[in-house]
């Protein structure tokens, strides 16, 4: 399962952007990913809660929001959202020249964190 290493590679960024603020916990990270990514939001989930223990993101709240793919017709200029399977050819005119609009995101929004100075 590859959510694994992508959960390491988003705990390991927001670890770094804590440190950086001089943070004494992660309490929330907020994260889009491109249904095309092929990412299981609930294996993405397990992975986060399984690698937090230890570390400033103890007990924080993954919020992942899922982006569905969509794309655009360079020939009729037709925009739909479609799944992993049907993104090939547009449905209005049968185009085959597409573009896709979204659908591979895999990034960090925001992060959460709590300030030494409030403790
Ligand atoms: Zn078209």
């Amino acid at each position: 399962m590859h959510e694994m290493g992508i959960a390491e590679g988003i705990l390991s960024s927001s670890l770094e952007a804590a440190e950086g603020a001089g943070a004494v916990r992660i309490t929330s990270v907020f994260v889009t990913i491109g249904e095309l990514t092929e990412v299981s939001e609930d294996a993405l989930q397990f992975a986060w809660e399984a690698i937090c223990p230890g570390t400033l993101a103890e007990g924080s709240v993954l919020d992942i929001t899922m982006v569905p793919a969509s794309s655009r017709c360079a020939d009729c200029g037709h925009e739909w959202v479609h799944d992993r399977y049907s993104g090939a050819q547009c449905p209005s005119c049968g185009g085959w020249v597409i573009m896709l609009r979204q659908g591979r995101e895999m990034r960090i929004d925001s992060i959460d964190i709590d300030e030494e100075s409030d403790a």
